[in-house]
């Protein structure tokens, strides 16, 4: 582990400290392997993203977006997502396949090395990291691929591997109630929610498992994470869509579902992408939403847009990936 995460050597001949007889071992059932670097680009604002081929034009991206107190990188899950929230590039284009572990702890490994970064840099204090912060807000419903990801999770707070807090790790989901409640015994990170509506009515419209985990038991499986929770607040995600989820009477509406709930809210802004029908909320009206929750002294931050000019704003990735005809176009003309 050691070898292959800190000190990132993936040929198994290097690893002097181990018996040649088990590297020979190794040498004959494992290899180490990273996923391929379809493209790589650098924002003006020093947002980096990666596609990554994974396999039968297959592409997932990696998001690094630094700050100036830390480095957070956002990685995805899944390749597309099934759960088909109508305002979510990702989701309209379906499920394609899970992420193995080993291609999720990757994009870690992969941006570790593309930052040029020594090791996890173990050694310096986490908030000293390039990447200081892991938030599963890239492409896919993590939940839905649970075993791989709390595996890769382990793995990310694992002294040997990256030895990162359960603080500075954060799993994004659109609310998948028994396992929410099972990662908060298996593996409890910060979590954020994305609850975009504050009623039933509509967020069955935005976010379909709503229908089957109604926003009662959502927030009863919120209060029951806060037990095991490494932070003492739960992150509530909520998209600004114009006209649909938007209005003075839905902040209030808010403030009643969330009453008695430590929680903090993260306006996103809507990243528009092509005939997804929805507008992004103006300014003016995300400020005015805003100041009913700081109101009522619940901390609302709106998301920055970051990587704006690379497409990639963390949570709709897919600029480029939402649609399959264009990546797979992508990768082959890298390939060619
Ligand atoms: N599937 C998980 C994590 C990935 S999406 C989830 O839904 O939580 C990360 C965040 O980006 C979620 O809050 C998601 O609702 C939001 N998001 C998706 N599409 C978006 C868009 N077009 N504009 C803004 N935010 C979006
Ligand atoms: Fe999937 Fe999250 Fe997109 Fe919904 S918002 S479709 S859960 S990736």
């Amino acid at each position: 582990m050691r070898w292959i995460y800190q000190s990132r050597v993936g040929d198994f001949d290097q690893m002097t400290d181990i018996a040649k007889s088990f590297r020979q071992t190794l040498n004959e059932n494992a290899c180490v392997s990273i996923p391929k670097i379809t493209f790589d680009h650098i924002s003006t604002d020093g947002t980096r993203k990666w596609l990554l081929d994974v396999g039968e034009n297959n592409g997932i991206e990696t998001v690094f977006i630094p700050e100036a107190n830390r480095g957070t990188l956002c990685i995805s899950s899944q390749v597309g997502c099934a759960l088909e929230c109508t305002f979510c590039s990702t989701g309209r284009q379906g499920l394609n396949r899970n992420l193995s572990s080993g291609e999720i702890i990757g994009q870690l490994w992969l941006a570790n090395k593309m930052l040029g970064l020594q090791g996890s840099n173990k050694n310096s204090s986490s908030n000293n990291r390039i990447i200081s912060n892991v938030v599963m807000m890239g492409m896919g419903e993590p939940l839905s691929n649970y075993k791989n990801v709390v595996q890769s999770l382990e793995m990310m707070l694992d002294d040997r591997v990256y030895g990162l807090s359960r603080r500075r790790v954060t799993l994004s989901t659109s609310g998948l109630v028994p396992s929410i409640d099972r990662l908060r015994e298996d593996c409890p990170v910060s979590l954020a929610i994305s609850l975009h509506a504050p009623d039933d009515r509509l967020r069955d419209e935005l976010v379909p498992i709503n229908k089957r985990y109604p926003l009662k038991d959502l927030i009863a499986s919120c209060q029951r994470y806060l037990e095991k929770a490494p932070r003492d607040f739960i992150t509530f995600e909520y998209v600004m869509l114009s006209g649909v989820n938007d209005s003075i009477e839905q902040a209030k509406a808010l403030l009643v579902l969330v009453k008695d709930m430590p929680c903090k809210f993260n306006l996103i802004p809507f990243n528009p992408f092509p005939n997804s029908g929805y507008k992004c909320s103006e300014r003016k009206v995300i400020l005015e939403f805003k100041r009913v929750l700081t109101d009522a002294d619940i901390i609302t931050t709106i998301r920055k847009t970051r990587g704006d000019d690379i497409d990639a704003a963390c949570g709709q990735l897919a600029g480029q990936v939402q649609d399959k005809t264009r990546i797979t176009q992508n990768i082959r003309l890298i390939k060619t």
